[in-house]
């Protein structure tokens, strides 16, 4: 596929902002790599189509082709995408003891695996008192696999009785958690090989007489189209609060993760990644968004090459801050940073003597919305208007505030502010040959 990939893509080298044909023939390429990945074909063309509206327009880096630069807005927007809002996906709602902790899934998808791996996790890194029950009565030997998988780390499960229901044993579990002063109880139910109604209905009636604070949905991470369905089901019917992506450490690509986001809107909690009983992590996005995009190397390129220029652009600037220079040039260039920065205070806060003009810019309501207005007003003047800002008398002020489609007034705040901030950089260029600047700077 890379080969494949790098002949399309080196075919577009040309700079500039990125064209619509640019993307729609990167995004092709996309979009195979997504499907390779076993992510599912309307996933997919979801994700397609909401990339392909960001990209347009966008910017290249230099040194990086078109091509490159949309395999990077699509990694991080999978990235973003998979991440959801979710701070810790490693965390599990475990207060008000005892707290309940239902697994569900298909049959061989990993569950009776996970739960004992989630046990030790709960037990060794959070100090949990953990129970764990198998509600598995159809498959033999199922509740015996728990015992032992219980037994090698050191987590109590509860004893099995034999001709007892699902139910029965969830209640049994709960009662046990209770009366044994346990911290959590996880219950492991049966799977099947595809989801039907009875194991549906058993799963919804344990859901109810235990109200678990956690409900997690094991995938097999090989699994592709399926995926969508069973998380689908799942989140239906019984309501899941995350899932477990299991058998990572294989060569599948993991696009079920993205489709299970996509169609579930819930958190990937937890990723497994072999038989042993540690073989488990927390889910780490951009892991994962490599993983399905397998561009990696695109990827971290353009990543050098932005970190590249922006080092480039710095020196430049600090060279001329230096002489005492600073045109609309200068001042659009602040801007853009203060905007990828999150705000005034980023940028200025971190220059010595600039603390409190930082301060004052934000009470001013210097927000992004008024970033971006400022950059346009630079925009709509010329090259020499730029360089020389000193030019802008009234006819030139009028035709500027016009083509960025505000008033003049507003141009003369900005104007004001070039002067002030070149004033301020002069100031600190003779203070010793911009010792001071050079660290502020750096
Ligand atoms: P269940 O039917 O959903 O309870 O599935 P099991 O927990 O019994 O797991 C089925 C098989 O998958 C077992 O042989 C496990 O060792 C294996 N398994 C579970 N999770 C992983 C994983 O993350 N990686 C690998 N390689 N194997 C796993
Ligand atoms: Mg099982």
């Amino acid at each position: 596929l890379s080969d494949r990939l790098g002949g399309v893509l080196d075919r577009l080298t040309k700079q500039g902002a990125l064209s619509d044909s640019d993307v729609s023939t990167a995004l092709r390429e996309v979009r195979v790599a997504l499907l390779e990945a076993d992510v599912s074909l309307p996933v997919a063309r979801d994700f397609i189509k909401a990339v392909q509206e960001k990209a347009a327009g966008q910017n290249v880096t230099k040194s990086v082709t078109p091509g490159q630069q949309v395999v990077k807005i699509v990694h991080d927007e999978l990235v973003h995408f998979l991440a959801g809002d979710d701070q810790n996906p490693g965390d599990l709602k475990i207060d008000n003891a005892p707290a309940p902790i239902l697994m569900v899934g298909l049959q061989g998808s990993g569950k009776t695996t996970t739960t004992a791996k989630l046990a030790k996790r709960l037990k060794e890194k959070h100090g949990k008192r953990v129970l764990m029950a198998s509600l598995d009565i159809y498959r033999p030997a199922a509740q015996d696999q728990l015992a032992v998988l219980g037994n090698q780390v050191g987590v109590d499960t509860l004893p099995i009785v034999k001709g007892q229901s699902a139910v029965d044993i969830a209640k049994r579990a709960k009662q046990q958690a209770t009366l044994g002063g346990y911290d959590v109880y996880m219950l492991d139910t049966a799977g099947r090989l595809h989801i039907d109604e009875t194991l549906m209905q058993e799963v919804e009636d344990v859901r109810n007489v235990t109200n678990p604070r956690e409900t997690m949905l094991v995938v097999d991470g090989l699994t592709g189209q399926d995926a969508v369905n069973v998380a689908e089901q799942f989140d239906g019917q019984i309501g899941i609060s995350g899932v477990v992506l299991t058998r990572m450490d294989g060569d599948g690509r993991g696009g079920a993760a993205l489709s299970m986001r996509a169609v579930t809107g819930k958190p990937i909690k937890f990723v497994g990644l072999g038989e042993k009983m540690d073989a488990i992590e927390e889910f780490h996005p951009e892991r994962i968004a490599g993983r399905i995009l397998g561009m990696g190397d695109i990827v971290s390129l353009v990543e050098k090459a932005q970190e590249t220029i922006e080092a480039e652009q710095a020196e430049r600037m600090m060279k001329r801050f230096q002489k005492g220079q600073f045109n609309m040039n200068d001042l659009k260039m602040q801007l853009e940073q203060m905007i990828k920065m999150g705000g005034m205070e980023g940028l200025m806060g971190m220059m010595p003597g600039m603390k409190k003009m930082a301060a004052q810019a934000e009470k001013a309501g210097m927000d992004d919305k008024v970033l971006k207005r400022q950059i346009a007003l630079i925009q709509s003047m010329t090259k020499r208007e730029r360089a020389n800002p000193s030019l802008l008398q009234a006819s030139r002020k009028k035709r500027i505030a016009k083509g960025a489609g505000l008033e003049v007034s507003e141009l003369n705040k900005l104007l004001k502010m070039q002067r002030q901030m070149g004033d301020m950089m002069k100031k600190m260029g003779k203070m010793g040959k911009g010792g001071m600047l050079k660290q502020a700077m750096s």
